[in-house]
Order: C-alpha cells, then structure tokens, then sequence
C-alpha cells in the first residue's frame, strides 16, 4: 500500500523554535532540518514534505491576507497530499482555524492545525506529540477516503472542530477549548475518532477556495459603565459592514436609549449587527430576556452558540463573497462549515 503524502506547512510560532542555550533566546530554526529536531518523524507511515513560509510570523501577525497565502498553498498541493498539517502561533490559532474552515469550501481531506506551548527543542515540550498526532490524524483513511474532512485543531490530546475552539489558557498545555461542540478525537493508548461528531460531506462537489475576505468588520465587547461615545464612534467608522457585538448571558444588553437608538440607526442605514454572547459556552436567545427584545426586534442577527473568532471570520467571509443585504441575516444564522447549531 502507497504511503500517506501529508504536506506540513510552517507559519510561524513557538512550535518552530529552538531554544538558544547561551542567550536563553527563541528563535527559529531551519525547517528544512524538521527530522533532525524531530527524528521520530522518520517512524510515521507517511511520507511528509513541509513547506515554509520565508519569514514564519508570530501569530498575533496573522491576518486574512495570509489566510489567503495559506489556503492558496493547500489548494496548489491539493491533489497530491493526503492531508495537510498547518502549524501555527497558538495565540490566533481559533481565528485562522475559523477563516480556513470558511474559504475552504466542500474540503474532503484533513487540514488539521497545531502548535505548542513550548517549542520544539526545549526538554519539557508539547510540540513533538501535537505535531506527531496532528500528521496521525491528517493520515487516517477509511474505505480510500479520509475520515476526517474539515479543518481541525489538534492540541493536547484533542482533536477539535476548528472554528468551536477558543484559546482559553497562556500557561497550561491544554490551551484550548470547544465549549459548544464535543471534541472530535481523542489521543490516548488508542487515537479515538468520535465519527458521530465528524463533519459530512453530503455532496460529490469540488474544493472550492475562496480568497476573498472583507476587513471591514468590528468587534465590540459590552461591558457595565461603557462610555456612548465608544459605541457612537465605531458605528462611525468608515465603511463599517458588520458589528459583533459580545453581549451579557444569552444576547442580552443595556435597554438605555443611547444604546438602543445608535444601534437602530446604523442597521436601518445598512450596517450587519451579529449578537454573540461574552460567555464562553451557551447560546444567543434573543427575546429571552426584556434585555434582549428589543435587539430582536431591531434585526440583530443572532450568533447563536458561535464564537467570536468563528463570527468574525465568518462575516468577513460572507462580505467578501458578496453574501447580499437581504440575505446577510438568514446566511448568517445558517451553519456553513458546523461553526454554530
Ligand atoms: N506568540 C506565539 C504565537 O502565537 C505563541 C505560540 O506560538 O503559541 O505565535
């Protein structure tokens, strides 16, 4: 039987560092040299290549442009690999999971992200068993077809649905958590796959990539005692489309009239308002509360159980591909690539 042909694609962060032993310094290495900072490689079933971006980026420099880079390279390479592994900062992972899962449209192979906490050559490092699994899980096939078809993120002994995850820890190796969607494998004696959980490609349609993502987008977290003018003036902004606004519990906001009318405005005058709730698990349940009717009642768009990074990726999606007014609201509450019930 052939080997599995897994594409490894460094963008940067801890994961791809060494320790320098005088200075005390991280820096990147060679990854070309990958096998010899990770020997154990060369035991995997697989054959792997890796690819480099030229300058890896810290991830808190990520952004759709390079989104774009990343899935342009997964679709020049698509037919000839199995499975793609993207490693990457930990601390944008959940955004750059959500954006792929978004412009990757009808995907039947694995694109799984990973990175570590620690890099590579320190003693103590998670990176050899996320990377190590990762490639594991972006190998497994069933029947000739891969079992996992959709972008993941492996850290810690899961496997989640990419854009469920938030990072949720600086400190501990378990950096992240998908509060809203059960994890979809798991590593320990045996690597578990939860099949039941597993996104399915209903049709015979081809990869599409998309490569287009609309920045103007804003994020707003409510919080008790927020100045108006905070509000007034991001509804200002030039050429604003669409607001996230982070709501209390279950969609709910302040019902003071500055609040409600400046939002009134801008949606009558077009602009996208997408309640997500600051909570890290639950749902948006607009109408609920008193707190949250008159959002409902305005057209909010309800963000139901989706995270901010998913909501954020998504609506840049959405505008980029030219999702129309009339139908921002209703593509938006629909579940594209399972970021939301
Ligand atoms: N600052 C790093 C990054 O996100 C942290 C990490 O790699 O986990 O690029």
């Amino acid at each position: 039987m052939d080997k599995r042909k897994i594409l490894l694609l460094y963008t940067g962060g801890t994961i791809g560092m060494v320790k320098d032993y005088k200075t005390g310094a991280l820096k990147s290495f060679d990854f070309n040299k990958l096998l010899k900072h990770v020997p154990e490689l060369n035991q995997l079933d697989c054959s792997i290549d890796s690819i480099s971006f030229d300058n890896p980026l810290d991830s808190s420099n990520m952004n759709p442009k390079e989104w774009v880079r990343i899935v342009s390279i997964i679709e020049e390479h698509y037919t000839n690999y199995d499975g793609f592994v993207v490693l990457h900062g930990s601390d944008t992972m959940s955004y750059t999971a959500s954006a792929l899962s978004f412009l990757l449209e009808n995907l039947d192979k694995p694109v799984i992200l990973t990175g570590s906490q620690l890099p590579i050559g320190d003693l103590r490092t998670d990176a050899k068993e996320n990377l190590i699994t990762s490639i594991q899980i972006a190998a497994l096939q069933n029947k000739g077809t891969s079992v996992i078809k959709e972008v993941g993120l492996y850290f810690e002994y899961k496997l989640y649905r990419g854009n469920r995850t938030t990072k949720i820890n600086a400190e501990n190796f378990r950096a992240f958590a998908s509060l809203n969607y059960p994890h979809l494998a798991e590593s320990g004696v045996h690597l578990n796959v939860f099949p039941e959980y597993l996104l399915i490609k209903k049709n015979n349609k081809k990869l599409v990539v998309h490569k287009k993502m609309d920045e103007n987008v804003a994020l707003v977290k409510l919080f008790p005692g927020m100045n108006p003018s905070v509000l007034e003036n991001v509804l200002k902004t030039d050429g604003l489309k669409a607001l996230i606004l982070e709501t209390y519990g279950s969609g709910n906001g302040p019902t003071a009239d500055w609040f409600i009318t400046s939002l009134k405005k801008s949606i009558e005058n077009g602009l996208h308002v997408i309640n997500v709730t600051q909570c890290s698990g639950g749902s948006v349940l607009m109408g609920k509360y008193e707190t949250s009717s008159a959002l409902k009642d305005m057209q909010v768009v309800n963000g139901k159980d989706i995270t901010t990074e998913a909501a954020i990726s998504k609506a840049m999606y959405m505008l980029g591909s030219g999702v129309s007014s009339k139908h921002f609201k209703t593509v938006f509450e629909t579940s594209l690539r399972g970021e939301m019930r």
